[in-house]
């Protein structure tokens, strides 16, 4: 830490300075501020499973034990907000750790294969049709497998919950840049939501999001491991005709 001599600084350095400084500070605020409305908004969430689950066991004490479709109900309603809840916990989690201890492990990998072990794995645990297709053999990409796989679970974990119909999967080269791209043919994203689903605890429909088990915080996760992975992500959708998702990955170490 040096001692800044102000004596023997011109006005105008001294200015420049106080400028400087002056700038730093509304940074400082700013990032207050932000991680203020983090903590606030992440608290809310969490607040509304834990409300549901507290009426819902209440409801169950007092006409359970006399009513079996109250008991089903209400267990069904637990179950399911306890496992959007420790979802949330997850990836705030992660969100959380993100800056100190995420480690990139890049190496070259054949994208088609992993891309392709990805989807069978996610369309046996979950049971929904992907129709995966590879432009040609061969597409290599520098990244890291196991995130690479959790920012592709998560695309897909939304296709399956905002469609019904088929998924599709496509690993192409364009231009010698390798890239992935997950389509579906759900109800869409409206124009003016799209550059917001990115933020953490957007939701363009809360209640059909929470219905599906939605956190709001899986594509700001996304985004996340993509920025660390030099991987730039991008969602084209049309409300009421669906949405694709394209990754496109890095060839080397570079951006
Ligand atoms: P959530 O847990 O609610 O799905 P995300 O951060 O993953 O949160 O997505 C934010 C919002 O973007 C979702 O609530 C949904 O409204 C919209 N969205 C994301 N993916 C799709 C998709 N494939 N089709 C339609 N809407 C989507």
């Amino acid at each position: 830490f040096k001692r800044i001599q102000l004596e023997s600084r011109s006005r105008d350095e001294l200015y420049e300075m106080g400028e400087t400084f002056n700038h730093m500070m509304d940074l400082l605020e700013a990032n207050f501020e932000k991680q203020d409305q983090f903590v606030a908004n992440a608290s809310h969430e969490l607040r509304t499973p834990l409300t549901v689950i507290e009426s819902y066991a209440s409801l169950m004490k007092r006409r359970g034990l006399q009513e079996p479709d109250i008991f089903h109900e209400s267990i069904e309603a637990i179950h399911s907000e306890a496992v959007r809840m420790k979802d949330m916990v997850e990836q705030l989690l992660l969100l959380a750790k993100h800056n100190e201890e995420w480690t990139i492990q890049f190496e070259r990998i054949d994208l088609g294969e992993h891309v392709r072990q990805t989807t069978k794995a996610f369309e046996s645990a979950y049971r929904r049709e992907i129709q995966f297709h590879q432009q040609q053999d061969g597409i290599n990409a520098f990244s890291d497998q196991q995130k690479l796989k959790q920012l592709i679970y998560i695309i897909l974990d939304n296709a399956k919950k905002y469609s019904e119909d088929v998924i599709t999967v496509e690993v192409g080269q364009k231009e010698g840049v390798p890239f992935i791209q997950i389509a579906d043919k759900g109800v869409g994203i409206p124009k003016e939501d799209l550059n917001k689903v990115f933020d953490r605890f957007y939701r363009v429909d809360k209640a059909r999001s929470r219905k599906m088990g939605g956190t709001g915080l899986g594509l700001s996760l996304a985004k996340e491991i993509a920025d660390a992975m030099n991987v730039r992500l991008t969602i084209d959708s049309v409300e009421g005709i669906g949405t694709t998702v394209k990754i496109v990955l890095p060839v080397g170490k570079e951006k």
